[in-house]
């Protein structure tokens, strides 16, 4: 049993403070859950650079796409490693800049009412078993901290901004996901 602090913090994560974050509007209820998808670079798994991005010190010079995203001001709350281990970046009583422009049933910027969270992993490329395992421990302990996240309200980056983004992609299996919450 995965378990939140009142803080908002995950006791079972590993934490890494983002700077990328900022309050939540106050009428905001966290009644969302956005799964995504990273890796850096692109399509290799393992190292630190996720990390270091939402943390807002990707210094490496080790791959050139680093050089185009290195100023982005962007987080997430949780990533889920390859090997099922979370890390959290923000409070999930803060607003993690994780969503851009987004709308879920009519109501857009979905930053302000969501909690994302973030899978190692590509859009074609299986997820693994740790993170499924990882991925449902999590959110079963968010639902019950904020009750108006139900299994209805737990989506996809690409289906919140279609068009703009396709993560996490039809390697994610929803149906294996949606029948363990
Ligand atoms: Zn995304």
């Amino acid at each position: 049993m995965f378990e939140i602090c009142a803080q908002g913090w995950l006791k079972q994560a590993r934490h890494c403070p983002s700077p990328h974050f900022n309050e939540r509007p106050v009428d905001a209820d966290i009644s969302l859950l956005v799964v995504h998808n990273i890796s850096l670079p692109p399509g290799e798994f393992g190292g630190s650079y996720i990390e270091q991005f939402f943390q807002g010190h990707l210094t490496s010079k080790a791959h050139p796409f680093f050089d185009e995203i290195r100023d982005m001001q962007v987080s997430a709350h949780c990533l889920v490693k390859r090997t099922g281990e979370v890390v959290q970046f923000v409070s999930f009583n803060q607003r993690a800049w994780h969503a851009g422009v987004s709308s879920f049933e009519g109501r857009e910027q979905c930053n302000d009412f969501s909690i994302g969270i973030e899978l190692e992993g590509t859009d074609d490329l299986p997820y693994t078993d740790a993170q499924y395992q990882t991925l449902v421990a999590v959110t079963h302990a968010i639902m019950s901290t904020y009750p108006n996240i139900t299994p209805a309200r737990v989506t996809g980056h690409e289906h919140i901004a279609p068009g703009r983004k396709t993560d996490p992609g039809s390697s994610f299996c929803w149906n294996r996901l949606k029948a363990e919450l």
